[in-house]
């Protein structure tokens, strides 16, 4: 199909009247080729090249001879084996239409879960309750966090996004879970009466990681909550939580 003759093209070019031209049928065939999925068969690979190269000389290209018609049907000839996807293959494909939908639709949910991860709190407070001592000193000792008095059982919220480095006993604190963050500062929560999260765990800001209780050296139910900042400093919580937005 390749090396047409020069007489042929002379031909074609200049009359467009021949009778019912091939191609058109070609262009079914083709066309059925692709509805059946027919793409594997080495027969429709070079059908589609076939199609290929009248469209690039002539539309109306008359076939010289039955061997070339033969490889214009894909049942033999001297046409190029190796398939060719040509675009016309995908304008009738209705698969890729359904692909395209479902790409739509996975987009549409994509933008709504950035949106929903967008607005939710970043830090919460992390439990309800009294705030009844700050941090400083406190009866000739260091107070390094702050505490929050509410009745045994008061759920206690990962106070940003983080992963549990810590949940079990701790000297003191009875209880304790400490919350590493994505900047690595770190919120510690002592006294828990029970905690339900294990090391490791990711936690999402406000999701409930233990109860108050009244464990270890505590004078009555509540949580104590530090903040350690990345070196190890333990800073006023006051200020880490007004810092992000949150006042106690
Ligand atoms: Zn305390």
């Amino acid at each position: 199909m390749l090396d047409q003759p020069t007489e042929r093209v002379q031909r074609s070019t200049g009359s467009h009247r021949l009778p019912p031209p091939p191609s058109a049928l070609r262009g079914r065939i083709v066309v059925a080729a692709v509805a059946v999925g027919a793409f594997a068969a080495a027969g429709a690979g070079q059908t589609l090249q076939a199609a290929a190269n009248s469209s690039s000389s002539d539309e109306v290209t008359p076939l010289a001879s039955a061997s070339e018609g033969a490889a214009a049907f894909g049942v033999g000839g001297t046409a190029p084996a190796a398939p060719q996807i040509l675009p016309v293959a995908r304008t009738v494909d209705s698969a890729s239409e359904v692909d395209k939908l479902a790409k739509s639709q996975q987009y549409t949910a994509e933008r709504e879960a950035e949106q929903a991860e967008a607005s939710r709190p970043k830090y919460v407070r992390p439990a309800a309750g009294a705030f009844t001592s700050g941090y400083g000193g406190r009866w000739g000792t260091m107070h390094l966090g702050v505490d929050i008095a509410g009745p045994i059982g008061t759920p206690i919220l990962a106070a940003a996004d983080g992963v549990i480095i810590e949940a079990g006993p701790a000297s003191g604190f009875g209880l304790w879970v400490r919350v590493e963050h994505t900047d690595g500062t770190i919120t510690v929560y002592g006294h828990v009466d029970a905690y339900s999260v294990s090391v490791g765990q990711q936690v999402q800001a406000g999701e409930q990681i233990a109860t108050m209780g009244n464990r270890g050296f505590s004078t009555g139910p509540h949580l104590h909550f530090e903040v350690w900042e990345p070196g190890g400093m333990k800073i006023n919580p006051l200020s880490w939580l007004n810092a992000n937005g949150i006042s106690l």
